[in-house]
Parts: structure tokens; sequence; C-alpha cells
């Protein structure tokens, strides 16, 4: 199998996969979710109109009677107290001219009235008050609908539910919503080298950062991790591993992708009758990159070099979850950055650059070599030049964010 171009990994990858079945849940558990079907208000916000604040609805006219002259001092106004409406049920109060409705932060607003003066801008003498400010109409008064019209969309299919949208529901009266499918994920860590965190090394060996690296990944993605499994460079225990993941949605195993004879999985995958549909993309860091089919799993296979499986995932993995997961939008956020630095790409495959994207502008860090980790635990984004592309310090270039 030849080496692919990315786009063709991506669209290889994106027919593949499906969107899985929606579930309906409680509008929490939907939380970072993705809506499966657009929703619409069922009700105007606010709903009635009401108080912005606590005061007194009146009559803005009783309050800012014509001055006679411009120079004219104003004439406090005396209205009458004729009720109370706290904010609750309706009491369908009235206010004509002359009188005004001691009122709390949203409450209904009485008939007849048509703005509020805040309490700190009257006296209060008994069941009478003095407003001593000019009053216009609709002030501290909370309209139907300012916010939002009956029938307006609140939720696009594909959209993710925020903290924000949740509340928004709420609001609604939505209890349960329906979202896509949860992607449920197998990681298989590959390598004798391998040591978990927290054990003694010896020599030769190195501590597994990957596992926990595509833990973190997949479930920022929003996937569930199911299984972490290390394996050592046999074949018997990446049969073991791969079979009880491919109960999974998805496999991401990492390291052992490569040509060397201890470079496993592909094989075994083949044994196990997985069909494997890319293996090795033009991508820099990343090229020994395989996707496939094992049962109802689809198996990503991250070289396991920590660079290479951090961008492999991004460009490959996390689109796959997304679209499975029903989101609309699959890419990583995209931002326009002033490169502070010249960079090249001579490769025959397009490199990916780590950096840090701050105030507008990018700067590359690090060796910018797959196994530099610390580089790209300083980093925050990704600048794809493809195969030949250069570019200058000060050109403006697009940078994606993770
Ligand atoms: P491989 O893809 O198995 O040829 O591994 C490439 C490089 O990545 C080697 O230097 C490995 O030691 C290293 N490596 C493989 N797996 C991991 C892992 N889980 N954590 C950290 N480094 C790894
Ligand atoms: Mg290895």
């Amino acid at each position: 199998m030849g080496m692919i171009s990315e786009a063709d990994a991506r669209s290889k990858i994106a027919e593949a996969v499906r969107p899985l079945l929606p579930r309906k849940m409680s509008i929490l558990q939907a939380q970072d979710r993705f809506a499966a079907e657009n929703y619409f208000a069922r009700l105007s916000l606010p709903m009635f109109d009401n108080s912005a604040m606590d005061g007194y609805a009146v009559i803005a006219r009783d309050c800012s009677p014509p001055r006679i002259r411009p120079s004219a001092d104003k004439k406090s106004a005396r209205l009458r107290v004729v009720g109370e409406q706290p904010a609750g049920l309706d009491r369908k109060l009235r206010v004509s001219s002359g009188n005004t409705v001691r009122i709390f932060t949203g409450a209904p607003i009485p008939v007849g009235a048509d703005a509020v003066v805040m309490q700190e801008d009257v006296t209060r003498d008994g069941d009478e008050i003095v407003v001593n400010t000019d009053v216009e109409i609709g002030e501290f008064v909370r309209s139907r609908g300012c916010d939002l019209g009956e029938g307006q969309k609140i939720l696009s299919a594909g959209e993710r539910v925020t903290a924000a949208s949740v509340a928004l529901l709420a609001s609604q009266g939505f209890a349960a919503i329906a979202v896509g499918g949860a992607v449920r994920a197998a990681i298989i860590s590959t390598g004798d080298e391998l040591v978990e965190p927290g054990r003694d090394l010896r020599p030769g060996q190195i501590y597994d950062s990957n596992a926990i690296l595509l833990r973190a990944l997949l479930e920022r993605a929003g996937a569930e991790v199911a299984s972490s499994e290390q394996c050592s460079d046999d074949a018997d225990s990446l049969r073991k591993a791969f079979q009880a993941g491919a109960k999974n949605e998805i496999v991401v195993v990492t390291g052992g992708v490569s040509v060397g004879e201890h470079d496993l999985v592909q094989q075994t995958l083949r044994e196990l009758g997985a069909k494997i549909d890319i293996w090795r993309v033009a991508i820099k860091p990343g090229k020994p990159f395989l996707f496939g089919r094992l049962d109802n799993a689809f198996v990503f296979g991250l070289p396991g070099n920590p660079v290479s499986a951090f961008v492999t995932f991004l460009q490959f993995v996390r689109p796959a979850i997304l679209k499975m997961m029903g989101a609309a939008d699959l890419d990583l956020q995209k931002v326009p950055a002033r490169l502070t630095v010249d960079l090249n790409n001579d490769n025959e495959r397009a490199h990916y650059f780590r950096g840090k994207f701050e105030q507008g502008a990018f700067t590359s860090i690090g060796r910018q070599e797959s196994h530099a980790l610390f580089g790209l635990s300083q980093s925050n984004g990704l600048l794809r030049l493809a195969s030949g592309e250069n570019r200058k310090s000060g050109e403006m270039v697009e940078v994606e964010l993770w």
C-alpha cells in the first residue's frame, strides 16, 4: 500500500463513519453532546412584560408632567400606592392615573402601567410615594418577546449543547432532548519498552505517555473511554486486546504501526480479519497512520511518537468521533495569525508545525520532531504547510487551535 494524501485519508474516513443512533436524555446529561434535531422556542422570552427592578409600576406621563418653561424646576409627582405585585402569580392589578403599584424584579407589569421607577428614585410617604426623577415610557420594563420570539430556532441539529443552551432549553420547559449517540473507545498502547507512570523504570524502558494522552484527547472530543490496555510487542497479547477492544465503536492503538519487525499491529489486525482502508498518509508528523475496520469497530492506528500520535488524532480521529456523535462542525477552530518566523516545508509531505498562537501571532516552538513532547506541551496551535510551501516572517497564515 502506497502513501495516500491527507485529503484522501480524511474523506475515506468521513465516508466510512456514520452518525450513531440519537438518544433522548435529560438536558443536563445532554451537555457537551450534539443536538440530533432542530429545537424551536415554544415560549417568548420574556413570556410577559415584567419589571427589571424593585420599585413602583407607574404611568410615565404621571411622573414627568410637561413643564411650563424649559427652565422651570421639575415638580415632583405624588402617587398613591394601590397594591403590591411580587414575582409569582399575576394579581391582575391595575394602575390608573395618579396611582402606582409596588413591584419587584420579575413581577408582571400591572395593566395600565407603562414604566417602572426604581425604589432608589422614590421617597415613600405612608401609602404615597414622591417620584424624584423623570420617567420614560418603557423604563425598566422587560417587554414580552424582546429576547426571543416564539418559533425562533434555539438549537440546531449538530450544534453542541453548552451550559447556556441547557439553560435556554430549561427556560422553554424542555426537560429532555434528542442528542447524537455516544462513542465508546478502547485504547491500546503497544511497545515492550512501556511502563505505566508511577512504577520504577529499568534501563531502556520509558513511561507510557500515549495512553494518557489519548485518554485526555478522547474525553475532550466527547468519547467515553471504555478500556485502556498496555500491550507488549507480541502477537498474542495484541490479538486479545484487539478482540476485546472491537466491542466498542472505535479502537485507538498507538505504536507498532510502522514497518519494523516489532511492528505487529497491521499483521495482527489482518489475521483477525480486519479490513485495512488506509496505511501511511503524506503528513509530517504521522506518516504511518492506519485506519481500518475490525468487526463493527473502526480502528485507528497512531504512530508511537507522541507528537505524531497527537497530530494524527486531531486530524483524523477527532473528526471521526465528532461525526459519529452527530456534530455539524468537525474542524478545529481556525484563526488568522501573523507569522513571527520563516517556515519552509521542503518535504514531500504536508507538515504540521506546532507552536504558540498569542495576540494574533504564531511562533513555532521546539525542535519540530515527532518525539518532542515538551515543545508540544508549550504549544496551542498547528500551522499546516503543504509540500513545497514556504512562508516568511510577517506573512498572514491560518492556524488551527486545540
Ligand atoms: P513505534 O511507533 O512503536 O515504532 O514507536 C515510535 C517511538 O514512539 C518509539 O521511540 C517509542 O518508544 C515511542 N513510543 C511508542 N509508544 C509510546 C507510548 N505509549 N508512550 C510514549 N512513547 C511511545
Ligand atoms: Mg513500538
